[in-house]
């Protein structure tokens, strides 16, 4: 791997040093180590005491960049009714939080929930300007699952709509590459992206992932192990549009489903992942 000096930073993971905060950001995520004591602490691979812990979270960035599209969405829809907002928030909150769900982030997944719910309790308060607190949160809030500030339409819809939130998201422990494998085994979406080839990905699929910086075309966010990628006709077949390299991207599944839903397609996407592969612990294997 060649490195920029430009951007490249030694960072110290554990402390502070030189006014610097430990700790660097990577793709999003923030990686720092912590102190802790025998009970807690990490080990190496011979198991041996590390006396630190290696703790992987949303970076301050991603996370007010992630909020800041939320209000945007809220900001942009203000006239438009709250099933339409549930639909334009969900798949936004439900990309972010699949991509974090690796991370040791339920402190701020409960926090983005709270802000979230904050600022639609602000949205339907502008809305109805002579209407009571009670009204409002009758009209807009429900209690689902303990939770009264669940933001979905009336139960007596015909297709009640409940806005997903970051704090529901479960957790997925990171389970790191065995042994001796080269990071070229396991990573084909990481290695395709920089190199735009790789021996076990479609070359069609590789180049475009390196014409895409490793994104999703649709949310922008990076693509990752486990990730289920479809290719997408940029203009849909059904309104003239080719299967050729300059009308594919490369989208997460789901938001390959969002698109054909407004698009106008019909036919359902396909896997990008080579058949002789499959995912088992956030790693592609041979099968
Ligand atoms: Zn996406």
């Amino acid at each position: 791997m060649e490195l920029k000096a430009s951007k490249t930073r030694l960072a110290h993971t554990l402390e502070n040093y030189e006014n610097q905060k430990a700790g660097f950001d990577f793709l999003g995520f923030n990686i720092r180590q912590y102190k802790v004591g025998k009970y807690t602490s990490g080990r190496d691979t011979k198991g041996r005491l590390l006396g630190f812990k290696t703790l992987v979270t949303p970076s301050k960035e991603s996370q007010e960049r992630h909020y800041r599209r939320i209000c945007e969405e809220i900001e942009k829809l203000k006239g438009q009714s709250q099933a339409v907002l549930i639909s334009k928030l969900n798949p936004i909150i439900r990309g972010w939080c699949n991509y974090f769900s690796t991370g040791v982030s339920k402190r701020i997944f409960t926090k983005l929930s709270y802000l979230t719910s904050w600022k639609l309790w602000k949205w339907g308060v502008k809305r109805h300007q002579n209407k009571g607190r009670k009204w409002i949160s009758s009209k807009y809030f429900r209690t689902i699952g303990g939770d009264n500030w669940t933001f979905a339409t009336s139960r007596e819809g015909s297709n009640p709509m409940v806005l997903m939130k970051h704090s529901q998201t479960a957790i997925v422990r990171h389970v790191k590459v065995k042994g001796d494998k080269s990071p070229y085994d396991g990573d084909l979406i990481y290695w395709s992206s920089r190199r735009g080839t790789h021996p076990e990905m479609p070359k069609p699929t590789a180049s475009l992932l390196k014409k895409q910086k490793g994104k999703c075309a649709h949310c922008g966010l990076f693509f990752r192990d486990g990730d289920l990628i479809e290719v997408d006709h940029i203009i849909p077949k059904s309104r003239g549009g080719k299967n050729e390299y300059k009308n594919n991207q490369l989208l997460h599944r789901h938001c390959h489903d969002e698109k054909s839903r407004t698009d106008g397609s019909y036919s359902k996407g396909v896997s990008i992942i080579p058949e002789n592969y499959r995912w088992e612990n956030d790693m592609l294997v041979t099968c």
